[in-house]
C-alpha cells in the first residue's frame, strides 16, 4: 500500500494497481531493485486551481493537474484529461504508466500525465477554450518543449492542443511547436498522429495473434469506448477482415454477431456523439458486453474496468489494452490462469506517444515526413519493442505485463543510477 498521504488507498484505485504491478516486477530487477522504490514515487505534483468565466457571466472553478513521474530519461511525456471523474490518484498513476510506457519503447521521455475534473460536454466551445488556456497558464511553470511535454488524452484533441500551444507561446514571447504533441497538421502537427494509438494497438494485436495462431481475418473484436484509440483500432482490424461484433461506449453497448458496419457506425458516432441508435445493430444491457462471443477484446474508454468477475467471464482468447489501466490486478491473475493473453497498455497503447516523438523531432528539425514514413518507423518501433518483451516473458516465464515492466524500469532505474543521487 503506498506511503503518501494523498493517494486513494483503496484496493482497485488507479495508483494502487500501478503499485502492485511495480510490486511484481521487483524480483526480476537484479541488483537495480535497491532503486525500486523511485517507481512509487512521483518526482514532482502540481495542482492548480483553474476559474473561468461561464458565458451567463458567473465564475466556475476546476481543479487541474500536471504530474512528472519520473525524468531520468529525458522530459515529461503524456497526455491531459478532462473527465469529471479526475483525481489526482488517477493522474499519479497515468504519468507512471507513461514513464514505464516512454522506456518500453525506448523513446527519451520520461512520464507525465494532466488532467483536469469537469464535464467538458456541459461547456461551450469558448468555455472550453478559456478553461484550456487557463490551465495552460497555471501549469506553464512546468511544462515545456525541454521540460514537459503534453497530448491529446480522454476528451482533448487537436483543437485543445493548438490552444495550448497558443497560450504557451504567447507566455513566452515564441512560437513553440514542440510545447505538445497532436496538434493540428498546420501548426507543426505530425501526419499519423490521431490515429496512431490505434495503429499501435492494431500492430501489437496482429503480432500477438500471429504468435497465438489467431488468424485476424474473420476474428470476431469486441470494443470498448468507441472514441480517438477504440475506433481506430476497429477500423484497421475491420480492414484486415475481423469483424466487430459489439461497441460500447458512455452511450450504450450495440451488438452485431455478423459485425458492424463501420462505414455507417463511423458517421453516426461522430454525428450523435456515441454507438446508442445506431440502426445497423441490436441495443444490448452495458454489462452483457463482457459475455459476448468475441475472440479479441479492446478495451479503449477508462481504468479498472476489466474486474475479477469480468475476467472469468470473458470469450477472449486475447484482450488488447488501449486504454490506460483498463485490467485489475486480480483480474490479471484470472486471466493469466484461463490463457487468455493479455498485450499490456504500456506496450499496446504506446503507438500514439511514439508518433508523438515523431512530432516533437520534426517540429525541432523542421522538417517534415510522410505519412507512409510515419507508418513504417512505428510499426518497426512497436514490432521490436514487443519482440523484446516477449523475450524477457519467454526468459523468466512471465506475463507480458510483468516483462513490460521488467525491460522500461531497467531502462528507467539504470539512469537513476548513472546520474547518481542527487546531491
Ligand atoms: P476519447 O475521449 O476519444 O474516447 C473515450 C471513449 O471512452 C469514448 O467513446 C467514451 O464514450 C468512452 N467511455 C467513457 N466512459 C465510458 C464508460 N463508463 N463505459 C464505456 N465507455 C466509456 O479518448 P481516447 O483518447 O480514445 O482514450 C481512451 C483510452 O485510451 C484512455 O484510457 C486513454 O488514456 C488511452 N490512451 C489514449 C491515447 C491517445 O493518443 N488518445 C494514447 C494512449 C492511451
Amino acid at each position: 500500500m503506498s506511503t503518501l498521504s494523498y493517494v486513494d488507498e483503496s484496493a482497485d484505485s488507479p495508483w494502487s494497481t500501478y503499485l502492485a504491478q511495480v510490486d511484481r516486477v521487483v524480483p526480476y530487477l537484479g541488483p537495480l531493485a535497491r532503486w525500486a522504490e523511485t517507481l512509487k514515487h512521483c518526482k514532482r505534483a502540481l495542482i492548480v486551481d483553474v476559474p473561468i468565466e461561464l458565458d451567463d457571466g458567473s465564475v466556475a472553478h476546476y481543479e487541474g493537474f500536471r504530474v512528472q513521474h519520473n525524468l531520468s530519461r529525458g522530459p515529461g511525456k503524456g497526455g491531459v484529461r478532462y473527465h469529471p471523474a479526475v483525481t489526482l490518484d488517477e493522474v499519479m498513476a497515468l504519468a507512471a504508466w507513461m514513464s514505464v510506457k516512454n522506456a518500453a519503447v525506448n523513446l527519451p521521455y520520461g512520464g507525465a500525465k494532466g488532467g483536469i475534473r469537469v464535464d467538458p460536454k456541459t461547456l461551450s466551445i469558448k468555455e472550453l477554450e478559456r478553461l484550456t488556456r487557463r490551465y495552460t497558464s497555471e501549469i506553464g511553470i512546468i511544462i515545456g518543449p525541454q521540460q514537459d511535454i503534453p497530448a491529446p488524452d480522454v476528451n482533448t484533441n487537436a483543437q485543445v492542443m493548438a490552444w495550448m500551444m497558443d497560450t504557451y507561446s504567447m507566455n513566452v514571447g515564441a512560437t513553440a511547436t514542440g510545447v505538445v504533441t497532436g496538434k493540428p497538421i498546420h501548426l507543426g502537427g505530425s501526419l499519423g498522429r490521431v490515429k496512431a494509438t490505434g495503429r499501435g494497438v492494431f500492430v501489437t494485436g496482429r503480432e500477438a495473434a500471429r504468435r497465438i495462431n489467431l488468424e485476424l481475418q474473420g476474428a470476431r473484436v469486441a470494443v470498448q469506448g468507441f472514441g480517438n484509440v477504440g475506433s481506430s483500432a476497429a477500423e484497421l482490424f475491420h480492414g484486415a477482415g475481423a469483424k466487430i461484433v459489439a461497441a460500447q461506449d458512455h452511450t450504450g453497448t450495440i451488438v452485431n454477431p455478423r459485425g458492424l458496419d463501420l462505414a455507417t457506425l463511423m458517421p453516426h458516432v461522430r454525428d450523435s456523439g456515441g454507438v446508442a441508435g445506431f440502426a445497423g445493430a441490436e441495443r444490448a444491457d452495458d454489462e452483457s458486453f463482457w459475455d459476448v462471443d468475441c475472440d479479441i477484446l479492446i478495451p479503449a474508454a477508462l481504468e479498472g474496468q476489466i474486474t475479477a468477475a469480468r475476467a472469468r467471464r470473458t470469450k477472449a482468447k486475447l484482450v488488447l489494452e488501449g486504454a490506460n489501466g483498463p485490467t485489475l490486478p486480480a483480474a490479471d491473475d484470472v486471466l493469466g490462469d484461463r490463457g487468455i493473453l493479455v498485450v499490456p497498455d504500456v506496450i499496446c497503447n504506446a503507438g500514439g506517444v511514439t508518433v508523438s516523438y515523431f512530432e516533437w523531432v520534426q517540429d525541432f528539425s523542421s522538417f517534415f515526413w510522410t505519412e507512409d514514413e510515419i507508418n513504417l518507423r512505428l510499426d518497426k518501433i512497436m514490432v521490436g519493442a514487443l519482440r523484446r518483451i516477449w523475450d524477457t516473458a519467454d526468459q523468466h516465464k512471465i506475463s507480458l505485463r510483468t516483462a513490460t515492466f521488467a525491460v522500461a524500469c531497467e531502462r528507467i532505474l539504470m539512469a537513476r543510477q548513472e546520474r547518481g543521487l542527487y546531491p
